[in-house]
This record gives structure tokens, C-alpha cells and sequence, in this order.
């Protein structure tokens, strides 16, 4: 089955649900987001299978319609797919109506459409599509992490027991950063790589844990940032980095 990404809720109040998640099930946001194009606030709450409140900014948003009609509550399902624009020619040919012509912008760098509720036992269904993460490997994370959430590049991060994730919306849209401990990751022996396209780090060409990075992510672009960066450059850095690979 494809896998199910989250599960929608249509608010008018998304501090007051907000508030409820934290004292149902200790839940914070981890994407906090106004999609203009949409007219609507987007806050994203779990891991695995995620929450995602919906709020109109404005009464002519589709949410506005969709709870003036039908009140709060259960809103729509997401599935996570690889490519959405593969999926909604694949629904196309099935006979699905997809709600718009290609996939549309979504909370998190996210590519999303809706199949039309007619077709689908009268739940309204999305698909969505991950932004594209790119991997950082970097021995001070938080300083890194620190840096990124100063400067606006940063709103949220995630604590994994293998590794720390920092993601949430950047400037580049469809694209997040995951930020990796390189020394929690070399202490242990097998962890879960992602499909890595590149590596930076603040740790030299010849030092062993540059080699050992290579031997484990073989896959890997090391790319060395020099001893001299700043952390406030960081940012930067990066900002260079993300344009030199978005074609890739
Ligand atoms: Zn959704």
C-alpha cells in the first residue's frame, strides 16, 4: 500500500488545536507555514503518519468554503508518493478527476494535488510529494542548527535517536536540509543512510572521519568546507551549495 502521509484537519482556530495536541498527545509543530497561494495557515504535527491542521487566511479560501459547508473536523488524507506529477497521470488514466491541471506547492516544500471527492466515496484524497532533502554532515550541529533558525532559514528540528534532522521551510521551494551529527553517526556502527547526494562537513579531506564517511555513504559527494568558514557563514555556504545542486 502506498504509504499514508498524514491526516488533514479543517480549523478556523489553529492555535486552539494547536494547544489541544499538546495537551492530548504532547505534540509541537514541526512545520508552521502560510501557503499564500492557498490562502491557508498549514501546522504539521508527528513523525510517521503526520496531522496537518489546515486554517483559512482569508474567506474566499477553499478551506473558508469547505468549513462554512461542513464545520471542523476531518478535512482529507494525504498518500506520499515518489513523484506527484507520475501519480496524477497515473489517476488521470484511471478515470480520478484531479482537482487541479499539474501538482501544486504544499506546506513543507511539498508537491501535492487533490482527486476530486465525487470519485472517492466522498473523501477528499491528496497525494503528495517530499521536499528533496540534501544531506549535511557536520560535527556542530547545533551551532549549525542555531545559525539557520537566526537567520530565517530554519524553523523547526527533530531530535532521531540515530541522528538530529533539521528541516522546515527554506527559501528554496521543494527543497530541505537534513543536518546529520557526524559523531553520533560514526559511534555507531550501522545506521540508516539516506540515499545521500552529497555531504559537507567542517572535518578535513584526509581526516578518518572523512574516510570513513566515504567507505560508509560510498554514494556520497564529499565536499570539504574549509577549516577557516565562520559559522555565521554557514548559511551562505549552504545557500551556494543548494543552487550549484538543484539541477542535479
Ligand atoms: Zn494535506
Amino acid at each position: 500500500m502506498i504509504p499514508l502521509d498524514h491526516i488533514g484537519i479543517a480549523t478556523h482556530n489553529g492555535e486552539a488545536v494547536d494547544d489541544l495536541l499538546k495537551r492530548l498527545s504532547h505534540s509541537t509543530a514541526s512545520v508552521h507555514e502560510d501557503i499564500d497561494s492557498q490562502e491557508v495557515r498549514v501546522r504539521l504535527y508527528g513523525k510517521d503518519t503526520k496531522l496537518e491542521t489546515i486554517q483559512p487566511l482569508s474567506a474566499d479560501s477553499t478551506v473558508a468554503r469547505h468549513l462554512s459547508k461542513r464545520g471542523e473536523g476531518l478535512h482529507h488524507i494525504a498518500f506520499r508518493v515518489a513523484s506527484a506529477q507520475a501519480e496524477l497521470d497515473r489517476m488521470r488514466e484511471s478515470g480520478f478527476q484531479p482537482l487541479t491541471e499539474k501538482p501544486v506547492p504544499g506546506a513543507g516544500g511539498k508537491q501535492i494535488f487533490f482527486l476530486h471527492p465525487r470519485d472517492t466515496c466522498g473523501i477528499l484524497v491528496e497525494f503528495c510529494q517530499p521536499a528533496k532533502q540534501y544531506a549535511v554532515q557536520f560535527e556542530a550541529c547545533d551551532q549549525l542548527e542555531q545559525q539557520l533558525q537566526l537567520t530565517g532559514h530554519c524553523m523547526a528540528s527533530d531530535t532521531y535517536p540515530a541522528h538530529r534532522v533539521t528541516g522546515g521551510p527554506l527559501p528554496k521551494r521543494g527543497q530541505s536540509l537534513v543536518v546529520h551529527n557526524v559523531s553520533t553517526q560514526l559511534a555507531r556502527e550501522k545506521h540508516n543512510a539516506p540515499a545521500v547526494p552529497v555531504l559537507i562537513s567542517d572535518i578535513t579531506p584526509a581526516s578518518a572521519h572523512a574516510q570513513a564517511l566515504h567507505t560508509q555513504w560510498p554514494k556520497a559527494r564529499l565536499v570539504i568546507l574549509p577549516e577557516s568558514v565562520q559559522h555565521n557563514l554557514l548559511p551562505a555556504v549552504l545557500l551556494d551549495f543548494w543552487a550549484s545542486v538543484e539541477n542535479e
